[in-house]
């Protein structure tokens, strides 16, 4: 598993203290509702899913170019949660964790902002699954949202410095429709992270 953040420059990376700031919100962005923007919104989950070696199964987009998602391996995640669920993770682990799992959340809507030269200059509140799985994530564990202007920052540094790998995801997804969790594999393995940030 990478350290998302740790694979980031200090000067190409949100201060980690942002976390725990408010920040006003934003304007909701506007964006092209197409089966291009939706293949890059997916992509930016999937290559967030690599990084964090998260069990995915494969990347879809339906053919009515409506909607799409990264599948996940459900009995793999529940069989790691049952090994889990008697063992103390450290609070600072257990933070990271949330920060960089909320962080994949938002990151579809950032990789779409992103494709689009969309800036967003504070938190977005959004009426959809990916948001409200990163708000329940950051509010069980931090008893607040503060961090989801974090979130959002670091998904679109992360993203930037993945970019060409996010594109190619993207591409392949609209001419194919599916990817498999292997093939994500040997598209973003192009995409080696900083060897000191392999953990
Ligand atoms: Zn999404």
């Amino acid at each position: 598993m990478i350290d998302i953040f740790a694979c980031l420059n200090r000067d190409q990376r949100p201060p980690r203290n942002w976390a725990h700031r408010v920040w006003p919100r934003a304007v909701a962005p506007h964006y092209p509702q197409t089966r291009r923007s939706l293949t890059y919104h997916e992509a930016g989950h999937a290559i967030f899913h690599y990084l964090q070696n998260l069990r995915m199964t494969g990347v879809y987009v339906d053919a009515d170019s409506k909607s799409g998602k990264v599948s996940m391996d459900v009995p793999a995640i529940q069989a790691t949660a049952a090994k889990l669920a008697n063992v103390v993770i450290p609070r600072p682990l257990e933070e990271k964790i949330t920060l960089d799992l909320a962080t994949m959340y938002v990151a579809g809507v950032i990789a779409q902002c992103t494709l689009y030269g969309i800036r967003v200059d504070g938190v977005l509140s959004r009426d959809c699954h990916d948001w409200r799985n990163a708000r329940k994530l950051l509010i069980d564990i931090f008893g607040n949202d503060h961090a989801l202007f974090y979130c959002q920052e670091l998904a679109r540094f992360v993203l930037r410095k993945y970019w060409p790998f996010v594109t190619q995801l993207a591409i392949e997804l609209d001419s194919k429709g599916a990817i498999s969790a292997e093939r994500v594999k040997e598209i973003c393995a192009g995409a080696p992270p900083d060897p000191m940030c392999i953990s």
